[in-house]
């Protein structure tokens, strides 16, 4: 017998992906999610697009997402366009304070409000916010000064946060912060992130990037690393496995995690709803840092 019913596969997965939810909601619902967005995500209009609306469906069922982002490439765009020279220090840029006034411009003129925008369009309501904002977070010089202005985080309040929270609001909040003289400098933002998830006591920290996750070898991705305790990731980083760019985000999963955050995830944000796949779904994608060994259970 032939059936008039068909049900298209992005039907099956979306219904699926839906069911599976009800118990994540019941148990995020409430809770406190932070997302450093950045890689693809922030590039491909495509991503852009679903990470947007993974966002506001978060806040729509009550999740209360706090978004940390940095440049991209539109810093070293903006930087070429009024033709500023980049300086290097050991093969780090050097933070003039005339790139300085770029950067932010960019990251919070520019880029932030283009995230605000964006979750607005589909929906969602977004408030943008930098280091300043309600003295959110206070920078220091990042060793002593030798990549000019370029900080770490030396304190964080998130006191502005919690009525936006409270109201539904999504704070999206750029990685540059004065020091306490008032001059601006830009953070790493996997390290914002991660501050933010510890002051908040986050339920989740999510690091988008454009790996599977954390790789025992970086050029083979079927290498992913699934989970990762806490000394595991130390001995990572020892080891020199996790290099680069990868060193500031497994950090900053270890602090927020030391700290009291529940779990933090590496994951891949070339992957359309990346988001919702780590909130929402049993087996998750990407690397999860823990504290203990098992994954948490609901
Ligand atoms: P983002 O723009 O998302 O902050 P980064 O380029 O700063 O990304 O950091 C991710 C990069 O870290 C990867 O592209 C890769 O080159 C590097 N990396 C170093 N070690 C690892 C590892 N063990 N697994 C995955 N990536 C790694
Ligand atoms: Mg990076």
């Amino acid at each position: 017998m032939s059936s008039d019913f068909h049900v298209s596969p992005e039907d099956t997965l979306r219904v699926s992906v839906l069911s599976e939810a009800l118990p994540y909601i019941q148990r995020f619902s409430g809770e406190r999610v932070v997302v450093k967005y950045g890689g693809a995500a922030m590039v491909r209009k495509d991503l852009r697009q679903a990470v947007f609306r993974d966002l506001a469906l978060l806040a729509c069922v009550g999740v209360q997402p706090v978004v940390v982002h940095g440049g991209g490439p539109e810093i070293n765009q903006w930087l070429k366009r009024l033709a500023i020279e980049p300086r290097f220090s050991k093969g780090l840029r050097v933070t003039d304070a005339e790139t300085m006034d770029v950067v932010e411009m960019v990251l919070v003129g520019r880029v932030n409000k283009q995230i605000v925008n964006g979750l607005n369009q589909v929906g969602g309501r977004a408030v943008g916010l930098s280091g300043s904002d309600g003295k959110l977070v206070r920078a220091r010089p990042w060793q002593e000064g030798a990549n000019g202005l370029v900080g770490e985080v030396e304190s964080v309040d998130p006191s502005v946060l919690a009525p936006l929270l409270s109201q539904g609001y999504i704070p999206v909040i750029s990685s540059v912060a004065p020091d306490a003289q008032g001059q601006a400098h830009n953070i790493n933002a996997d390290t914002v992130a991660g501050e933010l998830a510890a002051s908040l006591q986050a339920v989740k920290l999510i690091l988008l990037t454009d790996t599977p996750g954390i790789l025992r070898d970086r050029d083979d991705p079927g290498s992913l690393i699934r989970q990762l305790t806490l000394s595991e990731a130390r001995e990572l980083i020892a080891q020199g496995v996790v290099d680069g760019g990868m060193t500031p985000k497994t950090e900053c999963c270890i602090r927020a995690l030391a700290q009291g955050v529940a779990a933090a995830h590496i994951v891949d944000g070339r992957h359309p709803h990346s988001l919702l796949l780590e909130v929402f779904t049993d087996a998750g994608i990407g690397t999860m840092v823990v504290g203990r060994t098992a994954r948490p259970t609901l």
